[in-house]
């Protein structure tokens, strides 16, 4: 690995996933010389490791607006990235089985319409139309045509080579262990302090590791870590075309090309990102291989290939962090984004127009709000907006 020791770049980026990857690639695009420092290798962490659903059914009411247009970049790689993350547009079903359901449904639907999205209520025979594999039981659902997949495990490879062509200097298997101001520079540490690297400007876009990055530069920003478990089945016979989930969002899950089927929905596993040790609890796998398979009735045939779980980020409020660090001149956060993969390319985009002077076509998320003070207690609550 080079050690630009002597050499300063314009912006360093802590973190390779989908949002410090974006914001890389557009900064890099617009003349800046960029450096993205990565612990690991590029989008290995949740950006790498998600099911890969690009949807607006699951997507917070208020991103509603970011999600459209990151959906629209992942439908459109070739024009910004230059290679693909087989992204497939599919229409999204979301589910309802019982009555209270349904008003959840229509709830979510109704927040989701105010912000954009077209999303029309189904009633049973025309949600068979789309969708005949369903569960006849089902009452209601709620129809999305532009939501769709993608296979996550291919972003990495996305923009190593996206990243590589716009002159970006990627430093993997590098941990950040501390950073310092130095002559109006950040220079950013590796272990024992055997990296040095100075940049103009900083991008923190560490995931759930963003609260220990923060903290190096003085910032107390409580991070919840949710453990999301994910199930895949072997390949098998069509059983499903659309993207599906429930009202009350304990679902996702579609059919790759290939025939296997991709089971999530947020059923959480036991983890702990300061380890990095990661375990199943079983219960909820067959929670959601129950549910799976209750929406799905052809999946009682279906057989687990393998499991895997993945750490996601969140705020106080649920909402991203996105946007230039109060009182420390030209340091930027970007992260903790609610379905954060379908919206990370938009996301960088926009704090990449901030960076460069520009008005961002939609607003940040100032990250002054989540600051603690010394004074306060840095507990996380979490007030759910729709
Ligand atoms: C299992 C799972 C399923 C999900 N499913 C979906 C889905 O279907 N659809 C959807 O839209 N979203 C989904 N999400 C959410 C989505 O994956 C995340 O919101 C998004 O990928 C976050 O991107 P990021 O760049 O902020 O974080 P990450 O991808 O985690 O990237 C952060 C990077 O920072 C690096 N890093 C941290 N600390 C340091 C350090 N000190 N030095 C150097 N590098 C460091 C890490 O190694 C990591 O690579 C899912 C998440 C999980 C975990």
């Amino acid at each position: 690995m080079s050690q630009p020791t002597s050499t300063a770049f314009d912006v360093a980026v802590l973190g390779g996933g989908v949002m410090g990857c974006t914001t890389a690639l557009f900064l890099a695009r617009a003349g800046m010389r960029v450096a993205v420092i990565e612990r690991d290798a590029l989008c290995r962490g949740a950006s790498g490791v998600n099911a890969g659903t690009l949807t607006l059914h699951m997507t917070r009411a208020a991103l509603v607006p970011y999600a459209i247009r990151a959906w629209k970049m992942w439908m459109n790689t070739d024009t910004w990235l230059g290679h693909g993350v087989l992204a497939t547009s599919a229409p999204g079903l979301s589910l309802a089985f019982t009555e209270s359901e349904k008003a959840l449904l229509q709830q979510r639907a109704a927040a989701r319409r105010e912000y954009g999205a077209q999303i029309d209520l189904l009633d049973r025979d025309a949600a068979l139309a789309v969708e005949p594999g369903l569960n006849p039981a089902m009452l209601q659902a709620a129809y999305c045509a532009t939501d769709g997949f993608a296979s996550a495990y291919l972003t990495g490879r996305a923009f190593h080579a996206a990243l590589h062509e716009a002159g970006v200097h990627v430093f993997e298997q590098t941990p950040v262990t501390r950073i310092e101001r130095v002559a109006g520079m950040y220079r950013v540490y590796g272990p024992n302090d055997s990296i040095r690297i100075d940049a103009t400007r900083l991008v923190m876009a560490g995931g759930v590791w963003l609260e220990p990055l923060l903290a190096m530069l003085g910032f107390r920003i409580p991070v919840k870590t949710l453990v999301n478990q994910l199930i895949v089945t072997e390949r098998m016979p069509p059983v499903m075309r659309s993207v599906l989930s429930i009202a009350n969002g304990l679902l996702s899950m579609k059919q790759f090309a290939n025939g296997s089927v991709l089971i999530g929905g947020g059923w959480q596993g036991i983890g702990d990102r300061e380890q990095g040790s990661v375990e199943t609890v079983p219960d909820n796998l067959i929670g959601n291989l129950r549910l799976a398979q209750h929406v799905i009735p052809a999946l009682a045939k279906a057989r687990v290939a393998r499991i895997w779980l993945g750490l996601e980020a969140e705020t106080a409020d649920a909402m991203p962090m996105i946007g230039a660090l109060p009182g420390s001149p030209d340091a930027w956060v970007i992260g903790c984004v609610h379905s954060g993969y379908t919206s990370g390319p938009y996301m960088g985009k926009l704090l990449a127009q901030a960076m460069l002077g520009e008005e961002p076509e939609l607003p940040l998320f100032d990250p002054a709000r989540l600051v603690v003070h010394d004074d306060a207690p840095a507990q996380l609550h979490r007030e759910k907006t729709e």
